[in-house]
Parts: structure tokens; C-alpha cells; sequence
């Protein structure tokens, strides 16, 4: 009855641990989620305002499809400011999310059995939206040992006649890796000379520490900006996950394709979002230094502490809000009579026994490795750690 591409797109691998973790909270246990995928911070007070105000004077009707002037043209000085990026407002389309900016631009720039390479650990989600616009994803296994880079050799190699565009997220989920600029560099010669698009997805890019930097591939040439993408949002770096809203800047020619398909399946971003991103955006460094400090020191502690225990290891993350904790020392080994074969295992293990709750890294393409957000207390990273170690010092 489904469509093939339906069909054709995996169920969250997520979803399994997420309903048992749900299961254990009605039944009374206190669970510490470690899944989580957005700051544990309301939204600065200023923002809030902004979008009162907007209620307040009418600002709900539609704008045009691509986003408010006002906001386009925020959009564009941010791009100057922070990335040293010139985009025109017609190069920049606002949408419902990052995530729904992504797909737009799929839907754009793939056609039927294009290849779309992705270095691997991935976003779960950068894998699906290929598929669903018939594109190919090619995974590029980046390992550990390489802080979850991709060097530029690898890259070279995964490209192909067919290979269309690259997906880059730095910094990284699910394994905060930050590229330096010399790796961009590497990274982008490769890319100059096959002559493929680059998405961008530069989400974390105020979220960086111990003096990791972060730059936009696009700015590094005329022919890198001519094939790239570059795109963001508001949703990690205002703590504004819920208003959906997220952008790009692109090559004219995209740009003018995104804005007429969005014109013809969810119009404008919500208005009232809108309205408060332009305020959002011309303030709020109080809050993300606020912000970048709470979650270095989660990540030291977390860091340190997984590094402390038994069996397991993790690489000092330079952005984002995640980390991916080495498990396969734990593989062949059993606990209470349960074997632990895999990642998954492990996950299901550390919920029933330690009533943690984290991600398998089958989920990212990193099949070794479990993810841990430090988007959540001090309090319940520490007590989702002491029932962890309880568990690794039984094995
Ligand atoms: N890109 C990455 C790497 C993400 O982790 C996320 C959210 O988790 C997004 C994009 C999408 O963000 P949003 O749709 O909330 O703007």
C-alpha cells in the first residue's frame, strides 16, 4: 500500500529504548535520559518577548515563503559576521528547522541514484533524507583513532561519476568532532577537483570548546562557495528546538528551486518564529557563553568519569553536545545472564540495570559505541554514571 520510498526508510533504531525507557518512568523508575538531543535551557527571556510582541501587533499572516525580509537580511549578516559568507536575501531560504532545511535541499539537488557521500559516525537522519529523494548514501567509515574525521584521502576515494554531494557536520553528532581549518582545506581541494556540492550543516557551530574553532567550508573559495550549501538554525544555539526554525544560504540557482518547492508544500515558516529569530539573532551572547560553559564543564566531567571506569573509553568531544562512549571491551562479555553482543545490548543492559538511558550507535553507523548527551543536569549525568559503573564493575 506504501510507496517504495516510504517502504524504503528505516524505522528509528531509537524508538525500541526510548518506549522501554518510557515504560520504566510510568512504572515509578527514576531514569537518567541521556538521549537528549536538545539543550536543557528555555529560551532566553528576550525571545520569548519578541514573539509576544509579534502577537501583540499581527504578525500572523503568511510572509513569503522564503522567510521575512527582515529575518533574510539578519540571516545575511550573520553569514558576514560569523562565517565570512556574502549571501544576497534571495540566496537564503528560512525553514521549519534545519532538519526540514535539509531535506528541501535533497529534494533539490538529487536525483534517482545519485550517491551522497556521509562520513560515518552520521546523524541518523542525513541517511533518510537522501534515500527519500532516491539518492544513494555512501558511508565513509571515520574512525576514532582519526577523532571521527574524514581525511581527505578517504573522501577522494569514495567518490565516484555518481557521487553528487557531500553532507559535513562540524562540529559532529553524534561524535562532536571539530574539523580545523586544515582539514577543511584538505577536504575541500578534494571537493574543488571532483567538482560535487557540499551540504553544510554547521547546527553546532556556537557550540565549541577548549579553543576548538569553527569554520564554513563555503568561505574557503569561489568554487567551494559555488558548491556548497551552507546551513543553520536556531534550534541548539538559542535553546529554540521547539519555534522550528532553521536556514541556509546556497547558490542562486538552489536557492530560487527551494523557495518555489517550499512555495508549493509547507509555505512560510511560522510568522510568529520568525519574528522572534530577528531578535534572537541580533543578541543573546550572554546566554550562549552561558551556554558553551555549562556544557564544557558537563562534558570534562563526563569525559573524565567514562574515562575512569572499567571496560569502556571515550574521545574528548570539541563541540556539540555528545559523547560517544567506546563499548566494545564489553562485547562477549555477559551480565545477569544476559549476553552483550552489540551496542544495542549494551543500551538495553545500561537501562534495565542502571536505568540510563542511552543511544546505540548502530543508530549513527558507529556499531562500538553508545552516545551520551551532556545536555541534561550535572546532577543526572552524575547519577546516570554511578548506576553505569555499578554495572561495569559486575562484568
Ligand atoms: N543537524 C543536526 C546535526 C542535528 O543534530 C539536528 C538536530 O538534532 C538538526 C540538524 C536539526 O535541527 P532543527 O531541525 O531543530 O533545526
Amino acid at each position: 500500500m506504501v510507496s517504495k520510498r516510504a517502504a524504503n526508510i528505516a524505522e528509528s533504531l531509537t524508538l525500541a529504548i526510548t518506549a522501554k525507557a518510557n515504560k520504566m518512568k510510568a512504572e515509578g523508575v527514576n531514569v537518567v535520559g541521556f538521549g537528549a538531543g536538545e539543550p536543557d535551557f528555555n529560551t532566553p527571556d528576550y525571545i520569548v518577548a519578541a514573539a509576544k510582541e509579534a502577537l501583540d501587533k499581527g504578525v500572523t499572516k503568511y510572509t513569503p515563503s522564503g522567510g521575512m525580509p527582515k529575518l533574510k537580511e539578519a540571516i545575511c549578516n550573520k553569514f558576514k559576521n560569523d562565517n565570512g559568507l556574502s549571501y544576497v536575501p534571495a540566496q537564503v531560504v528560512v525553514s521549519n528547522g534545519a532538519k526540514h532545511t535539509l531535506h528541501n535541499i535533497c529534494q533539490a539537488l538529487i536525483d534517482d541514484g545519485d550517491e551522497v557521500i556521509i562520513p560515518a559516525p552520521y546523524w541518523l537522519t542525513y541517511p533518510e533524507l537522501v534515500r527519500i529523494a532516491g539518492g544513494v548514501p555512501v558511508f565513509v567509515e571515520c574512525t576514532e583513532k582519526n577523532g571521527f574525521k574524514m581525511t581527505a584521502a578517504q573522501l577522494k576515494k569514495a567518490i565516484t561519476p555518481k557521487t553528487k554531494a557531500l553532507i559535513f557536520n562540524s562540529p559532529s553528532n553524534p561524535t562532536g568532532a571539530v574539523y580545523t581549518l586544515d582539514e577543511i582545506k584538505a577536504l575541500g581541494k578534494v571537493i574543488e577537483d571532483a567538482g560535487i556540492y557540499v551540504i553544510s550543516d554547521e547546527i553546532y557551530e556556537k557550540l565549541v570548546y577548549g579553543g576548538a574553532k569553527h569554520y564554513s567550508i563555503a568561505a574557503l573559495s569561489q568554487k567551494l562557495y559555488d558548491h556548497t550549501v551552507t546551513v543553520n538554525g536556531v534550534s541548539k544555539t538559542y535553546a529554540m528546538t521547539g519555534w522550528r526554525i532553521g536556514y541556509m544560504g546556497a547558490p542562486l540557482q538552489l536557492a530560487k528551486a527551494i523557495d518555489n518547492m517550499q512555495s508549493h508544500t509547507t509555505s512560510n515558516a511560522n510568522s510568529i518564529a520568525q519574528y522572534a529569530t530577528i531578535t534572537a539573532m541580533t543578541g543573546g551572547k550572554e546566554f550562549m557563553d552561558k551556554l558553551v560553559k555549562t556544557f564544557d564543564e558537563r562534558r570534562t566531567y563526563m569525559v573524565g568519569r567514562i574515562n575512569k571506569l572499567p571496560l569502556v573509553s571515550a574521545l574528548m568531544p570539541e563541540g556539540a553536545f555528545y559523547v560517544m562512549m567506546n563499548v566494545k571491551n564489553l562485547f562477549g562479555k555477559s551480565y545477569k545472564g544476559r549476553k552483550i553482543a552489540c551496542a544495542n545490548c549494551v543500551a538495553d543492559v545500561f537501562l534495565e540495570f542502571a536505568a540510563a538511558a542511552v543511544v546505540p550507535g548502530e543508530a549513527f553507523g558507529a556499531d562500538d559505541y553508545v552516545r551520551l548527551s551532556y545536555a541534561i543536569s550535572i546532577e543526572d549525568i552524575k547519577r546516570g554514571l554511578d548506576g553505569i559503573e555499578a554495572v561495569l564493575k559486575e562484568i
